[in-house]
C-alpha cells in the first residue's frame, strides 16, 4: 500500500547505525497508526452481544513487548478491551503444562476451515473438536483445566496478571452474563461434545467457566507482556518454565495453522507469524525469540478477525522483515 510518509520511514529503516531498536520499533509503530487512520472500511464491531456491539470501531492500538519485556506502543494501546477468544491461547499453555500429551485424546490439531463456532464438522468428527482455537476445542481445553485445577477462568486471569505485571486485568461480570445469555451454539457445541462422552465437567459449569473466560478485559500492553513466554520458549518473567522448548513450539504452531478459524492460511500468508484473533477486535502474534505484538481495533471482517489488526500485523512484518519465514 502506499502511503505518503512510507518513504521518511524507510530512510529511518535503513539507518540502523543511527536508530536504536527502540527507535525503530517507535516509529514502525507511529508509521502503522497513520497507515491504519487512513483506513476507509474497518469492519464491524462483533454484534452477538450488546456489550461489543456498542464498541467505537475507531478505536486502534498496537503493542510490541520484546522478549526482555520491554514495551513499547501506539494509539489506545493502555486501554482494555474484550479479550475473548484470545484468552483460548492462555488457558491452552495452562492445561499443556499441567496434562501434557494426554490433551491430544479430546482435541485435535487441523486448521478447521470452518468458522469459529460451527457444529457441522463436529458431528461429523465424532465430537473431537479439530483443533483448540476454534470454541469447540476451547470447551474441550476449559474443561481438561477445570477438571484439574477446580477454576479454570480463574488461573487463566491468575497468569495473564503475573505474566503482565498487572493485577487490575479482570473479569468483565456483565460480559460473561451476555454471553450467557446469547450463548445457544456454544452450549450446543457443549452438549453434543458431552453426548459423545469427550467432557467431563457438567455442561453448566463447564459454560460458565468459558464465559468468565471471554469476558477478561486487558489492554494490548497486557497482552503483549503476557505472552511473552511464547517468544521466550516457554519461560515465564520470573525465569521458570511454564512449558517446554518443544511445548512452546507447538502452540506457536498452532497459532499459526488455526488461530485465525478459517482466515488462518490468508494471516499466515499476509502476516507471517503465529497468531490469536478475538471478537472484541484484538489480535495477539508472536516473533518466536524476539517480541510480541498485540493490536486491538474493534472492527472486524466476515470471519471474525479485526480489519485494521490484521493490517497492522501485515504491514509490521513488511516493514521490520521480522516472520517466520
Ligand atoms: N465469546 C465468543 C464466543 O464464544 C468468543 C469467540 C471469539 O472471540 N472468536 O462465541
Amino acid at each position: 500500500m502506499f502511503h505518503p510518509a512510507a518513504s521518511a520511514l524507510a530512510s529511518i529503516l535503513s539507518t540502523p547505525t543511527r536508530l536504536t531498536r527502540a527507535g525503530r520499533f517507535e516509529a514502525v509503530l507511529n508509521h502503522i497508526a497513520e497507515e491504519v487512520e487512513g483506513l476507509a472500511d474497518r469492519g464491524r464491531p462483533a454484534d452477538y452481544i450488546p456489550l461489543l456491539a456498542e464498541v467505537d470501531p475507531r478505536h486502534f492500538g498496537m503493542a510490541v513487548a520484546e522478549a526482555d519485556g520491554t514495551v513499547y506502543g501506539v494509539g489506545d494501546w493502555k486501554r482494555p478491551f474484550s479479550t475473548q477468544s484470545i484468552t483460548k491461547v492462555f488457558t491452552l499453555a495452562l492445561a499443556l503444562s499441567l496434562e501434557g500429551e494426554h490433551l491430544w485424546r479430546g482435541v485435535g490439531r487441523e486448521p478447521s476451515g470452518n468458522p469459529f463456532n460451527s457444529l457441522v464438522q463436529l458431528e461429523h468428527e465424532n465430537g473431537v473438536p479439530r483443533n483448540p482455537f476454534i470454541n469447540a476445542g476451547a470447551l474441550v481445553v476449559t474443561d481438561r483445566l477445570q477438571a484439574l485445577t477446580a477454576d479454570a477462568a480463574g488461573r487463566a486471569l491468575e497468569l495473564l496478571r503475573t505474566e503482565s505485571g498487572n493485577p487490575t486485568i479482570d473479569f468483565v461480570p456483565e460480559v460473561a452474563a451476555c454471553e450467557a445469555t446469547h450463548g445457544g451454539r456454544n452450549a450446543a457445541l457443549a452438549h453434543f461434545m458431552a453426548s459423545c462422552g469427550n467432557l467431563t465437567t457438567p455442561v453448566p459449569d463447564l459454560l460458565a467457566a468459558y464465559f468468565w473466560q471471554c469476558s477478561i478485559a486487558a489492554s494490548c500492553k497486557d497482552l503483549a507482556l503476557a505472552a511473552g513466554f511464547l517468544a521466550r520458549h516457554g519461560t515465564r518473567t520470573d525465569g521458570s518454565a511454564l512449558l517446554t522448548k518443544s511445548q512452546a513450539k507447538q502452540i506457536n504452531a498452532m497459532m499459526l495453522t488455526c488461530g485465525t478459524y478459517d482466515a488462518a492460511g490468508e494471516f499466515a500468508y499476509r502476516v507471517g507469524l503465529p497468531g490469536k484473533s478475538g471478537v472484541g477486535g484484538g489480535i495477539i502474534a508472536i516473533v518466536p525469540g524476539v517480541c510480541t505484538l498485540c493490536v486491538w481495533s474493534p472492527g472486524l471482517d466476515r470471519r471474525g478477525n479485526s480489519v485494521a489488526g490484521v493490517l497492522a500485523l501485515d504491514r509490521f512484518t513488511t516493514l521490520t522483515g521480522l516472520s517466520v519465514f
